[in-house]
């Protein structure tokens, strides 16, 4: 019988920063995830400014600049064949691997003390008394008893697991389905900018990570791919539906087992910290990827549940208080970010809508610039969910 002060569901990168947390404050610290690790992920691996202050908090910031990540300065959007529109970013972005990164978060939790255990699926947690029940499927058919537990399974987490009702809702409210591609690429010159092309049926952004590689994710509307199929046809339909992005990959040649796709990708407005434990990450809420601050939002609610859950597991708040200062901390610090994402989401996905965005953002940058603003996280203010 496996015994823990703190179970962690997915250790994609909200569950690994939570076993960081946790663990270097000295507590127990059980991490599952149902995938072996490394593994390529369904991201646009752009990792936002607001995202390096919280990895150096981790102290991992100088690994990954030592894997010589791409650095990103501009922006570029390609609007329903309008002609490409050039933003400079907030600041410096990174560009890294998700098969580096997360991998790099489970050595910094295990270097802590964090048990890790993947290729194990957890399917059901049950309150018992003053603990939690983990029911694990697999090879290691078990269970684990937890005083604490943080579910971060992402955005689409199997059935039986707290957050299902809350995407149940989600998913509800789409109009649109979505999922999501990506495959590295190689023979493509690389340089500073995310690239992004839009057309009628979803999106494709273009970004380089480390190694001189690029990466090419995005998202396509379900049923708009006239029987292309796996990852790689998917993108040589996406790139017949948009010109720029055709001309983008003339030559381009896909990295042989790097490609991932994901579905449903669902980005309806949910938001719901607690179902009766605690969520982070995605599985909590999510902001349209093509923010490019997913991973910096789950980064974040990673830091305000870890702050509680140790006060929890110290005995200083009981449960209830926890699930009210993380809820509140969280509709403070991501919902605005969230809500204006939305709002960008939508804009660059209307075509009616681009040939005035693109004539605002030319005629008055300040605009443009203040509506990227809005939807990147503000820093952490002192004292929240920094400390350990
Ligand atoms: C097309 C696309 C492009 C994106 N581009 C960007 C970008 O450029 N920049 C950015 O910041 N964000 C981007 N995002 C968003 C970003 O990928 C997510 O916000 C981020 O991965 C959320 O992290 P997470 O830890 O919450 O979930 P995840 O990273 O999804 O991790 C969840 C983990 O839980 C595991 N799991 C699930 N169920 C179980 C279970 N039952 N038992 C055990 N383990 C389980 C999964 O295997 C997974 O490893 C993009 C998303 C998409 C779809």
């Amino acid at each position: 019988m496996d015994e823990t002060d703190v179970a962690i569901i997915g250790a994609g990168i909200a569950g690994s920063a939570a076993a960081i947390a946790l663990a270097r404050r000295g507590w127990q610290t059980v991490l599952i995830d149902r995938q072996q690790f490394p593994r390529h992920k369904v991201c646009g691996e752009f990792l936002s400014p607001e995202s390096l202050a919280m990895l150096e908090e981790l102290t991992l910031l100088d690994e990954i600049l030592d894997q010589t990540p791409a650095r990103i300065r501009q922006a570029s959007l390609a609007l329903h064949g309008q002609r490409e529109l050039q933003l400079a970013l907030p600041g410096t972005a990174l560009g890294i691997s998700r098969f580096f990164l997360d991998s790099a978060l489970h050595r910094r939790a295990a270097d802590h003390g964090a048990l890790i255990r993947t290729g194990v699926t957890a399917s059901e947690v049950r309150q018992e008394g003053s603990r939690y029940v983990v029911e694990l499927l697999g090879a290691a058919k078990s269970r684990i008893y937890a005083r604490a537990v943080i579910v971060a399974s992402g955005a689409y987490a199997r059935s039986g697991l707290p957050g299902t009702s809350v995407r149940g809702e989600a998913t509800k409210r789409d109009r649109k389905r979505y999922f999501g591609i990506k495959s590295h690429l190689k023979g493509m010159a690389t340089g500073e900018t995310v690239e992004l092309y839009f057309w009628k049926g979803g999106y494709v952004g273009i970004s380089p990570v480390e190694g001189g590689v690029m990466n090419a994710a995005g998202l396509l509307v379900h049923g708009e791919q006239a029987g292309a199929k796996g990852v790689l046809e998917l993108l040589e339909h996406a790139s017949r539906s948009n010109r720029q992005l055709q001309r983008r990959l003339e030559g381009a040649e896909p990295i042989p087992g790097t490609q991932a796709a994901v579905s449903p990708v669902l980005l309806g407005k949910r938001s719901s910290v607690w179902d009766g434990v605690a969520l982070a990450g995605d599985a909590a809420s999510v902001i349209p990827p093509l923010c490019g601050d997913g991973m910096s939002m789950a980064l974040r609610s990673a830091a305000l549940c870890a702050e509680q859950a140790d006060a929890y597991l110290a005995g200083r708040i009981d449960l209830l208080d926890w699930q009210r200062a993380y809820s509140s901390a969280i509709r403070q610090q991501l919902a605005r970010p969230q809500r204006w994402g939305r709002i960008l989401q939508w804009s660059l996905s209307q075509s009616a809508l681009t040939p005035f965005f693109r004539q605002a953002a030319l005629a008055a940058p300040f605009l443009a610039h203040r509506l990227v603003t809005a939807t990147r996280l503000a820093p952490m203010p002192v004292g929240s969910g920094s400390s350990g």
